[in-house]
């Protein structure tokens, strides 16, 4: 059987003890295994990472970016291959794969401008004879342990910015999808960065335990459920790290009386059903205003819900495919009948659907739910299954303390054509994204990306300018350059400017 080994330089180690096992979502069978490494793996990757970083931070930052620039035409070349490959172990269709790479290329474009990113502050004359300049200087080494979902696209948030700043990178992929991460490890190095900059270990808790517990790594980025999100923030920074830890979600679109309705169906479609529902951006729960808005829109949308293709991740006619094993099926199912154990109404069931030719994949048909109210557990917690929940508000106040209100804050969006309703919502709503007349708010990747609540513990963003003060530290020098007349004042007082 195919193995998906760690990329660590420095050569193979000893043979793992515990392996875990990757499914095939179209089929429902075992694929290939990937070793759950331990401390003793993670410390030949910090070894290298150790004897690479301080040479790659001394490189100058135009020559980094240049790496950089290879490397997103090295993944541009093999764009093809690789959505096949995520496909084979996420489930998504390959349209959907190609996106999630996209997505992530269009991080390592952002970074491949760090020579202009990372020029520091400079003040003349700030006191008598007096210059000071600030730096933003490597960390060291960080390390990323990224979820499932976006196999492409969150590693390469983290590592595009991290080693263009100068960082070598130890990446802990989700176990279940973890093949495009190797492969971006390998065109990494092709593209020219030194062994040891990107590296792969994999694992579950131990290696993400160990990752924690190392003092040679500085900083950790973490994407992945809320619980473990906040285990890897309070344990990384009680051990001195910095650490930034998104969580999970449970988006809300709001739907105003006078939107579009035709629109929003079409977007919560995509929004909701889209990846089997597999994304933190995904739009599950929505909030029509007024009960002619609700009655209106669950009359379009059953229509819209019936037309979905459900099919395996390689065909391109399908919206969407399984979901990634068959415990998250099972998970999903299960909220399902929480949801009408609660006395919600499930007005579409898409449990019990069956491929022809595939009747062991692991595939969900789409669910509806309406009348779900706020005390429902099923609506209080992530889902993450192609299931969309109705929850009726009265009027703009009561729709806008829903999302506002959630233990979630990731996303949410706004349907109307009220500018000012829109422009209310967008200030006064406690959320961290916010899309108006735009179902999947992810920020663009010049800005930056982060949840509020609990979809995210920790300070900085992903990307951005935020992403690169995440993996800096700012080095400030206040430098005089005397002409040789002894100072005037008292040595013993603290220095003023005036
Ligand atoms: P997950 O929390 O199960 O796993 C994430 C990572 O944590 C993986 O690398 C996994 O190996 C590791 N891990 C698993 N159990 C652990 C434990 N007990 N201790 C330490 N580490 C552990 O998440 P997932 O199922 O892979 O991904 C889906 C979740 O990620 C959803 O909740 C989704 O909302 C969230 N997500 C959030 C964002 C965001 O930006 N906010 C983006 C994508 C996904």
């Amino acid at each position: 059987m195919r193995i998906v080994d760690h990329v660590i330089a420095g050569g193979a180690g000893k043979p793992a003890a515990r392996f875990g096992d990757i499914f095939d979502p179209n089929q429902g069978v075992v694929q290939a295994r990937v070793p759950l490494g331990d401390a003793a793996v993670l410390e030949r990757a910090i070894a290298a990472a150790q004897a690479a970083q301080p040479g790659w931070a001394a490189t100058n930052p135009q020559r980094r970016a240049r790496v950089m620039f290879q490397f997103k035409a090295l993944v541009e070349k093999n764009l093809d291959e690789l959505a096949r490959l995520l496909s084979a172990e996420h489930g998504k269709v390959v349209a959907d794969s190609r996106g999630d790479i996209v997505r992530g290329l269009d991080v390592i474009e952002f970074a491949c401008g760090v020579p202009h990113l990372l020029k520091g502050e400079y003040s003349v004359g700030a006191g008598p004879g007096i210059d000071i300049y600030s730096m933003r200087v490597p960390l060291g080494i960080g390390a990323g342990i990224t979820p499932f979902n976006f196999p492409a696209m969150i590693p390469m948030w983290m590592f595009g910015v991290a080693i263009a700043c100068g960082n070598a990178f130890i990446l802990k992929p989700s176990e279940r999808d973890p093949s495009v991460p190797v492969r971006l490890a390998e065109l990494m190095q092709e593209a020219g960065a030194p062994a040891g900059i990107l590296q792969v270990v994999h694992g579950d808790k131990e290696m993400v335990d160990a990752i924690l517990a190392h003092p040679a790594v500085s900083a950790v980025s973490f994407v992945g459920s809320s619980d473990i999100a906040h285990y890897v923030y309070s344990t990384g920074t009680a051990n001195g790290k910095r650490v930034q830890a998104m969580g999970g979600a449970k988006n809300h679109g709001i739907v105003m009386p006078d939107a579009d309705l035709d629109q929003v169906v079409k977007d919560l479609s995509g929004a909701a059903f889209g990846s089997a529902g597999e994304r933190c951006m995904a739009l599950p729960v929505v909030v029509p205003v007024g009960e002619k808005t609700a009655v209106a829109l669950r009359e379009k949308m059953l229509p819209a819900m019936a037309k979905l293709r459900i099919g395996i991740s390689t065909d391109a006619d399908a919206d969407y495919g399984p979901v990634v094993n068959a415990a998250h099926k099972a998970r999903v199912e299960g909220w399902i009948q929480t949801g009408v154990d609660e006395g919600a109404e499930l007005v579409v069931d898409g449990r019990g659907f069956k491929l022809q030719g595939h009747e062991d994949g692991y595939f969900i048909g789409p669910s509806l739910f309406d009348h779900v109210k706020p005390h429902m557990q099923s609506y209080r917690e992530e889902i993450f299954g192609p299931v969309l929940q109705i929850v009726r508000a009265e009027n703009f106040e009561e729709a806008l303390r829903l999302p506002s209100e959630h233990q979630y804050g990731n996303g949410v969006a706004i349907f109307t054509r009220n500018g000012h309703a829109a422009r209310e919502f967008a200030a006064r709503v406690n959320v961290g994204m916010v899309g108006i007349n735009v179902p999947i708010p992810v920020p663009v990747a010049y800005h930056s990306f982060s949840g509020w609540k609990r979809s995210a513990f920790g300070d900085h963003n992903q990307h951005g300018m935020e992403g690169v003060r995440f993996w800096t530290k700012t080095k400030t020098v206040t430098q005089r350059w005397p002409d040789g007349s002894p100072d005037a004042g008292n040595a013993f007082v603290i220095p003023t400017m005036g």
